[in-house]
């Protein structure tokens, strides 16, 4: 059951915070609710305040930098899914919004309640990692902004102060010759394994294309998501034409990277295993999608995106 709480709706972000600050600990931001009123129902948060943030303007917007692209805290995975500017330079990431969760989340929930909330099984804060993301924040002293590797710091927890609103994050798109996917496993509502894959392509000497830089990212089976730079050094150079043999100890070694525990989601065991399989699966989407063929893996309770 819902306990009473009053509904504050600044009318911008600064007096949000303001709002915030002067509440102190009853206030919490709220945003599409699909992590906060869950909460709230089973009696494990207890705020006499919320803060709406979704009428803030401009805290929806998508704004395509040219060099970056932002992504408004408030703005809804929807939102994201259907946006022209983040499939047109991210395209990876319209894929993947419009697998988390259900429909009935995804219209409501937004990447900043994603972020924010800091659950480990978030696919966002996994692909994130490999765009070079960055949030903004804003309190009453001021603007700030942080890499989402400072700004997640572990399960459910951030970097934000209690008076700190997330603004927007902001991408870094790769460039235009960069073969990419992710792969996301699960049985539960929510994500077991998440594995993002960039390559980054430039035509080598004798005309073939190779990796110039990769990215790879793993998230859901760690505390927080993280870059694997061993798996990264091992792709860098290696001629597309190559990638299959490359697959096994690139596997291996952002298997080696993780330090998973035992818990509903499976043993520690169980996925160091799967990371090593579906990395191995990510990057041989990637491969192909280098070589200009589309994909067609179909794996069971995975989505490749
Ligand atoms: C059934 C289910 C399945 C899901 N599956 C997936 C999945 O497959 N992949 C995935 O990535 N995620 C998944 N999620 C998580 C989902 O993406 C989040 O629930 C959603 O994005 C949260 O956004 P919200 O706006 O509803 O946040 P809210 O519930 O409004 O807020 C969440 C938390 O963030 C804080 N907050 C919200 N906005 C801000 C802000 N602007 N600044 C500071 N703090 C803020 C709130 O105070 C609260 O603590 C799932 C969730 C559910 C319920």
């Amino acid at each position: 059951m819902l306990r009473p709480f009053a509904l504050h709706r600044p009318a911008s972000a600064e007096e949000a915070c303001g709002l915030l600050s002067r509440l102190g600990e009853d206030a919490v931001p709220y945003a599409g609710g699909t992590e906060l009123l869950l909460l709230m129902k089973e009696g494990l948060l207890r705020p006499r305040h919320l803060v709406d943030v979704k009428r803030i303007p401009g805290l929806d917007a998508i704004v395509d930098g040219g060099a970056d692209v932002t992504i408004g805290a408030v703005v809804t995975h929807r939102a994201v899914e259907r946006s022209a500017a983040v499939r047109a330079r991210c395209p990876v990431l319209a894929s993947v919004a419009r697998h988390v969760a259900n429909i009935r989340v995804r219209n409501v929930g937004t990447v900043g309640g994603n972020l924010a909330f800091a659950d480990p099984h978030s696919d966002l804060a996994t692909l994130f990692l490999a765009l070079d993301a960055r949030v903004q924040l804003a309190s009453p002293r001021g603007r700030r902004e942080l890499s989402l590797d400072d700004f997640v710091r572990g399960p459910w927890e951030t970097a934000r102060a209690a008076d700190e609103l997330l603004t927007s994050v902001t991408l870094t798109p790769w460039p235009e010759r960069t073969a990419a996917a992710y792969v996301k496993f699960g049985v539960h509502e929510r994500p077991t394994l998440g594995v993002a894959v960039a390559l980054r392509l430039e035509p080598a000497a004798n005309g073939a294309a190779s990796v110039a830089e990769a990215r790879l990212a793993i998230g859901c089976v760690d505390p927080r998501p993280a870059r694997v730079p061993a798996a990264e050094a091992r792709l860098r150079g290696c001629p597309v034409a190559d990638l299959e043999d490359s697959v096994a100890e690139v596997g291996a070694r952002a298997a080696a990277s993780v330090d998973p525990a035992d818990d509903l989601y499976g043993s520690a065991d169980y996925k160091r295993e799967m990371v090593a399989v579906f990395t191995r699966r990510a990057l041989r989407a990637a491969a192909a999608r280098a070589r200009g063929v589309e994909p067609v893996a179909r794996y069971q309770y995975a989505v490749v995106a």
